[in-house]
């Protein structure tokens, strides 16, 4: 067997239906009595019901939450935190309100509970991605790593269907990258085989049904496996496009991930001859990068950037910027081959290698 390095991430996780009753001993273990809950301006009535049940122990709400975490959102945050002397946070929503908890915790040290809505995975790492004056700026500390995971299907089945299958293939975007990923690892090739299966099963089936709870509940399951994915080991050229394609053109995170995935396999699929051999045996499909194009096509999402945003001279903006600066790939960066991957996502053409 080859050496390898595990780097596991320290997390509590609570995982179930009804788990949201459990909030309150979660607050009380970690020792808290002023938490301050955090969400997006749409679940603000949510954040508010569930601040209500809470009792004494809710500090206040604050429903700002804002896609790609803008520096000024994160400072007007901090002056509520200030203001109400909050001790602790609790998420209720999406990558972003995850992510607003996450800013807040590195400028305070504030311990997290998250319950996340969406399929993105960020509650599982510890990784901050942060927005000034227009650029995206990610970084990694232990500090913004939850204390607290609480998984509860109940909160994800008001999740529009067309939102459950792009942030489902963002998940499995994770779990994708994660086994070619340079830092790869046995334990990790498991978990992300694992994930992709739950979610590549689940995801057509909510798509029919957003109301099914066990697909729901496969969904979320594998959601958490793919944040352990990328919180665990290095990102490559999927990851570093969709960075540099939403930051250009503010395109929406989840559609990105899931209109990019699929080339950027077949771009690196010559590179990693064992990972695809992996992938056939869980999607049950000869070609994996056509299998996820076809699944993004079941999940009713679009597969094409000019559909959600992209203008046509963004091919040669995004081809240059993807490569101004050079990072690891499990296939070198050549230019034609990078500019024919974004002219074919950008068209909404099939993957091809
Ligand atoms: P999001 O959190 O922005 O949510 C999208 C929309 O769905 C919002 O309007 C939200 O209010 C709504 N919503 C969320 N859950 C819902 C539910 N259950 N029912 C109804 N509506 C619901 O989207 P996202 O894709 O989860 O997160 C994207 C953000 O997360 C990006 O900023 C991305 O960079 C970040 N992210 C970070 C990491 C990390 O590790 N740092 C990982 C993944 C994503």
């Amino acid at each position: 067997m080859k050496s390898f390095v595990y780097n596991g991430q320290p997390a509590r996780v609570v995982f179930g239906s009804g788990t949201i009753a459990r909030l309150s001993e979660e607050i009380e273990r970690l020792g808290l009595k002023r938490v301050l809950v955090l969400a997006t301006p749409p679940r603000e009535t949510d954040a508010r019901r569930l601040a209500g049940s809470l009792g004494g122990t809710a500090a206040g709400v604050y429903a700002k939450a804002t896609m790609h975490t803008p520096v000024s959102v994160t400072e007007d945050a901090l002056q509520v935190v200030a203001d109400l002397q909050a001790d602790g946070l609790v998420a209720v929503g999406g990558g972003s309100t995850t992510g607003l908890a996450k800013a807040i915790a590195l400028r305070t040290d504030l311990p997290q509970i998250v319950m996340p809505t969406t399929y993105a995975g960020s509650e599982m790492t510890p990784i901050l991605g942060e927005t000034k004056d227009g650029v995206k700026v990610t970084q990694s500390s232990p500090k913004v790593l939850p204390e607290v995971v609480i998984y509860d299907v109940d909160l994800t089945m008001t999740l529009p269907a067309s939102l459950s299958g792009t942030s489902g293939m963002n998940a499995i975007a994770h779990a994708v990258e994660a086994l070619y990923a340079r830092e790869g690892n046995p334990l990790i090739d498991l978990m992300a085989a694992e994930a992709i299966g739950a979610l590549v099963s689940a995801l057509p089936v909510i798509a029919q049904s957003p109301h099914d709870r066990d697909a729901r509940s496969k969904a979320l399951y594998g959601a958490w496996l793919c944040g352990i994915c990328l919180g665990s080991v290095g990102m490559a050229l999927h990851h570093k496009l969709c960075h540099t394609l939403g930051g250009s053109f503010n395109l929406p995170h989840a559609e990105t991930h899931t209109i990019v995935l699929p080339h950027a396999l077949a771009y690196n699929a010559p590179a990693v001859p064992a990972v695809i051999e992996t992938l056939r045996a869980v999607l049950k499909a000869d070609d994996p990068a056509m299998a996820l194009y076809d699944l993004a096509g079941r999940v009713g999402a679009r597969r094409a950037l000019s559909q959600i945003g992209m203008p046509p001279d963004g091919i040669d903006i995004a081809t240059d910027r993807a490569l101004a600066n050079p990072y690891w790939n499990p296939r070198p960066l050549e230019r034609e081959p990078i500019r024919a991957l974004i002219a074919r996502a950008y068209a909404g053409d099939p993957p091809r290698a």
